[in-house]
């Protein structure tokens, strides 16, 4: 009874990297959204969104 239990999500030192990784610009980036062709620009639109930090970026081609 009354027991502290520590709850770690990750190891500190895991985080840490990744985020150096992202800060260097080696984002782990996955396709987020795919938007329907664009009329507009005449592209089609892809949303990606890196795993580790959230950023995201979009994509036309
Ligand atoms: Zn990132």
């Amino acid at each position: 009874m009354g027991d502290v239990v520590e709850f770690r999500p990750r190891k500190p030192g895991e985080r840490a990297k990744a985020k150096t990784l992202c800060r260097e610009g080696f984002h782990k980036w996955e396709i987020w959204q795919r938007k329907p062709f664009d009329v507009k620009l005449g592209k089609l639109v892809t949303i990606l969104k890196c795993q580790r930090c959230g950023e995201t970026k979009t994509e036309t081609r």
